[in-house]
């Protein structure tokens, strides 16, 4: 395995692709990309195959594993609305391998299952575009990512998924025209040690503007859980271009200590009006 010479991380990239959170389909296609088993043009080359292994969608550099599901400019529109992922792109990673214990390393802050999916949506597109068929605009895939990871999660585990959903419901006051509420919430699922963020953002009418889910590792408290969710719902209000929001979660610690401290930046403070059930 290219850049993988120790059986301690070789173990640690097998274990991490078994613990992921989604379809088999999805592993399998990791996996083979650790192992550097895709048929990229790169590898296709070797095999003399083709004789051309220039990506098709830049076209400029060579395509290779790591090229073509991370380093490819045209997926750059992927990774920067994510701090994490933009950071991780200035590291020059030799192989898959490397690029997935570095997203490893990292799984505190990232969503390894919603981007291990990402990854699987963009080598499926990239073969239904050099087999000519539909596929999907890149700058859609990571919210199509999160929908699947969502339906897959709730077909796992539908009562733990949004617990509470219900009983918020009931209590529910809209937003006043034009502004949109973000409601979020925070679940631990200790057995699996993984906590899951939901979030809902609607309208005064109570239509859904946008809702997501992940599922994050355990972090040390339930308060940090409400708080991570707090931390993507205002992420997650702002990659969907809403500007005059109220954000509402029942952690109330969390929702006082981001007030009282002025935690949040200027920008969102404006945009912001924070408050507790
Ligand atoms: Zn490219």
């Amino acid at each position: 395995m290219p850049g993988c010479s120790t059986q301690g991380k070789i173990q640690a990239i097998w274990n991490g692709i078994w613990n992921l959170q989604v379809p088999h389909i999805v592993k399998h296609m990791i996996w083979r990309a650790t192992h550097n088993a895709l048929p990229t043009l790169c590898n296709l080359g070797r095999r003399n195959v083709v004789s051309c292994v220039r990506c098709w969608s830049c076209k400029s550099e060579s395509e290779d594993t790591v090229h073509a599901l991370w380093k490819c400019s045209s997926l750059f529109v992927l990774w920067e609305p994510d701090g994490v992922l933009k950071k991780l792109l200035r590291y020059n990673v030799s192989s898959f391998a490397d690029l997935w214990m570095m997203v490893l390393d990292n799984r505190h802050c990232l969503d390894v299952n919603l981007l291990a999916i990402i990854f699987w949506m963009i080598w499926s597109r990239r073969n239904s575009v050099r087999l000519g068929e539909a596929a999907i605009e890149i700058r859609n895939i990571r919210q199509q990512a999160r929908l699947f990871l969502q339906d897959f999660l709730e077909a796992q585990d539908p009562k733990r998924v949004c617990p509470r959903v219900i009983d918020r419901a009931i209590r529910w006051i809209p937003p006043i025209h034009p502004r949109v509420k973000v409601n979020f919430d925070g679940a631990t699922f200790n057995s699996k040690g993984s906590a899951g963020l939901g979030i809902v953002i609607q309208d005064g009418s109570g239509g859904v503007v946008g809702a997501m889910t992940e599922r994050v590792h355990l972090p040390s408290s339930p308060a940090v859980v409400e708080a991570m969710a707090c931390r993507r719902a205002l992420l997650f209000a702002q990659e969907q271009g809403c500007v005059d929001c109220s954000v509402e979660g029942d952690a109330e610690v969390i929702i006082n200590s981001i007030v009282a401290r002025e935690v949040l930046n200027r920008n969102m403070v404006r945009k912001f009006k924070m408050s507790s059930r």
